[in-house]
């Protein structure tokens, strides 16, 4: 993370978490950032985005792979078994 990234953080001015940048850091973390949306600057705060459900590398793998079985060629060209006498 680096200033002029974007991040998420809570809007205080828009009452949503919102895409911000980042705008100055202390040490390797965020110190303030700005609301992309309404261009409101404030503290950033960790734990802000607490609403948001994060996946684990597991879930998240798992979820790859799910999207990666549904498209294996192959898969959805099945053809449907209609015996016609
Ligand atoms: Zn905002």
């Amino acid at each position: 993370m680096r200033v002029g990234d974007y991040i998420d953080a809570y809007c205080s001015r828009c009452k949503r978490v919102m895409d911000h940048t980042v705008v100055s850091m202390e040490g390797s973390e965020v110190s303030r950032v700005r609301c992309r949306t309404c261009d409101y600057e404030h503290t950033y705060r960790p734990g802000q985005t607490g609403k948001k459900k994060e996946l684990t590398k597991e879930e998240a793998f798992n979820q790859v792979l799910a999207s990666v079985m549904g498209t294996i060629p192959g898969a959805t060209e099945e053809k449907p078994k209609k015996k016609k006498k």
